[in-house]
Order: C-alpha cells, then structure tokens, then sequence
C-alpha cells in the first residue's frame, strides 16, 4: 500500500510538471474574477464577477486562463442574482483580436488552441485604448484633446472636441459614452463615428455647420477597476443628472455645457449606453422618445430613420415617460431650449439580425452611419 502510494506521488508530480494546472488571473488593467473553484479533472472554471464596495452589480468579469492550449475549457458563471447574464462572452488569445463564444447557454466552453486565453463578458475596451485612440486622433489639425476634471480616484477624464476655426459656427452636438463602465461597446461606436468625421474630405464643410464635443468614457474609474459602475454607490453617474450633482465628471460636464451655452447652441445630446448583455433586440438601439414633446419627437424620429436607411438596421424607439426626481442625463439636457433632441442609444451585445453577430468592425461601421447621418440632418441648420 505504502509502495503504490509513492508510485502515484512521483506520477503525480511528473504529471503535474508534464501537465501544468490551469491558472487564472486578472492582475492586468480592466480584469476582473472572483474565482469560485477550479475542477482540474474536467477543465472547469467556476466564477462569478468581482464587485468592490461601491459597486453592486455583477455585470463584468474579464481575466486570464493558463496553461490551456489544446484543453476544452468549461464555464461556469455564477452570482446571477444581480449578475447581466451574457451567454456570448468575447475571447482572445492576444487581448487584440477577440472573438465572441456562441452559446444559447449562460454556462460556456472553449476549446483553447494556445497556451493562455482570455475571457470577457463583452469586447474590452480599456482606458489605454482610449488613449491610444486619442494619441492618434490628436494628430488631425481639427481634433482637440482637453482634461475635463480629475476623477472621485484622481484620474484624468479627457474630452474631445472637434471643431474647425470659422467663427461663425453656432451650434454644437454633445456625446457622452461609458456613464456605466462595462458598456464597452459604445466606444466602438464612438471611434467609427470620429474616424468617419475626421477623415471625411469635406470635413471643414461639415464643421461649418457644428462642432462636437465628446466625453468617451465618463466613469474613468471603474472602467480602470474593470468594475461594472451600474447601480454603484453612492451614486450611479446616470442619475446623478440634477441641478445639484454629486461626481466630478456630471458636475463639470454640466458646467461646460453652461458655459458653451452662453455663445453656442446645444442642438443633439447623445447619451450612448449598451442593454445588458443577455438582452436580444436585434437591432442597433434603442432611444428614449419623450412623446408629449412634439418637435423633439419629430427631429428624433427623422434622425434614427436617416441613420436606419443608411446602415441597413433596424430601430426601436422607446416610448419613455419623462420620470421627475430620476436624474438622468437625456432629461437633464431635453429641458435645454435650443435642443433638437436629446436621447439615449442602448446598443446591443449579441445579434443585429437573426445570426449576424455584432461585432467589432459591425460596430464601427454603426458609428460611421451615425456620423453621415448627423451630417445629412445638420444641412437644415
Ligand atoms: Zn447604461
């Protein structure tokens, strides 16, 4: 007995030295795991998504799988209770090129075909890729990249304004993304919709008409956490939108915007989120309508129809009710009295179409079709 006891110690810890044990990590800018436990017989992974004091959502996980290659990987997400359930979280094997799971099941798997793996509930889109962004935008003589404020944690939020030297423009389009930090998806949006503008022939024309100005990730910190920042405490950013603001960001946006005002006039205010990542609706976003406001109404609808006949997909307007006493930043900016709309795209995590995934390049290629119909409606300004 004692013998085939040390027998299988040394196969054990030859294997084990053959065989490394699948590791997971999230020490890297974004990640994000409470790992449950790890079943080295059948390759799964149990986990659930890391929330810190201030946040109470589940809805980000984002980390690393290694010594996996060849190995078909189990996963089994938990804490479902307050967790936005994605049954087609994205992969990548290099953190750049990622690759979305096809699952009809919140449980998952991948066969890994290299060492480590990496594994998020959407495609990432980090504070370094943003700066990479603005590192390369900043080059265009049109694009300015300014800090907006510092952060509740002391990092910088920049924002964007691009605008060309005529004097004589009036009107201006405001967007705001990443007010909940796990909606990455709307920065992929945000990048195809600058890098049309910016790289339009006709962009000093376009610029005659109005200039923009863009905050692309609000809640800088918990994007930098890889925390999910919805419903966090003690305030969500977007219901933070009173005439009496709580966090650095809401308050300095809401101060610029004031100051603007007094020589430009705020014409479109987007306000871009993502739904939770199990919801299907199959079409690019949706948007609040606050109906009993006719010419908003109108202006929106023309708006969305432009930009649905020019992508190709479909739209869904949601009827909303203006709420008194919730803050959000599309009623906040709805009361400004030269505004042709305000509103809020929800864009989708999983299919455009029945089968066609949302992915990447279909993202920006969204953001590009927003881009030329915001064009083609500013000609009546
Ligand atoms: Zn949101």
């Amino acid at each position: 007995m004692r013998k085939l006891f040390y027998i299988l110690l040394i196969i054990n810890i030859f294997s084990l030295r053959l065989y490394p044990q699948i590791t997971v990590f999230s020490d890297f800018e974004g990640g994000n795991v409470n790992i449950l436990k790890i079943d080295a017989l059948t390759n799964t992974i149990y986990f659930t998504p890391d929330i810190d004091q201030n946040n109470t959502l589940r809805c980000w996980y984002y980390f690393g799988v290694a010594n996996v290659r060849n190995k078909k990987l189990h996963f089994v997400p938990s804490g479902y209770n307050n967790l936005a359930k994605a049954y087609m979280p994205a992969y990548s094997y290099d953190r750049k090129h990622w690759y979305r799971v096809i699952s009809n099941n919140y449980n998952f798997e991948i066969k890994a075909l290299h060492d480590t793996l990496y594994v998020a509930m959407g495609y990432p889109y980090l504070y370094s890729d943003l700066q990479n962004f603005l590192n390369k935008i900043k080059k265009s003589p049109f694009v300015q990249v300014k800090q907006l404020t510092k952060s509740e944690g002391g990092n910088i939020v920049p924002y964007i304004i691009i605008k060309n030297d005529n004097p004589e423009v009036r009107n201006y389009v405001l967007i705001l993304a990443r007010q909940h930090a796990f909606e990455t998806l709307s920065n992929y949006v945000l990048e195809g919709f600058i890098d049309y503008i910016i790289t339009s022939e006709n962009l000093k024309q376009i610029l005659n008409k109005f200039f923009i100005v863009i905050v692309p990730i609000v809640d800088v910190d918990n994007v930098i956490k890889g925390q999910s920042g919805r419903m966090q405490k003690p305030y969500d950013f977007n219901r933070d939108w009173s005439d009496t603001p709580h966090l650095n960001a809401v308050k300095k946006i809401e101060y610029l915007v004031d100051s603007l005002n007094k020589s430009y006039k705020l014409k479109i205010f987007f306000d871009w989120h993502s739904t939770y990542p199990s919801v299907d609706s199959n079409i690019f976003g949706f948007f609040n309508l606050y109906y009993f406001y006719q010419k908003q109404y109108h202006n929106l609808e023309n708006f969305w129809n432009l930009v649905s006949k020019l992508s190709g997909f479909k739209v869904l307007p949601i009827y909303t009710k203006f709420q008194k006493n919730v803050f959000y930043a599309d009623q906040y900016f709805y009361r400004m009295k030269d505004i042709d709309f305000s509103c809020t795209i929800e864009f989708d995590w999983n299919y455009i179409e029945k089968k066609q995934i949302w992915d990447i390049k279909n993202l920006r290629f969204l953001g590009k079709k927003i881009a030329q119909a915001l064009i083609i409606y500013s000609h009546r300004w």
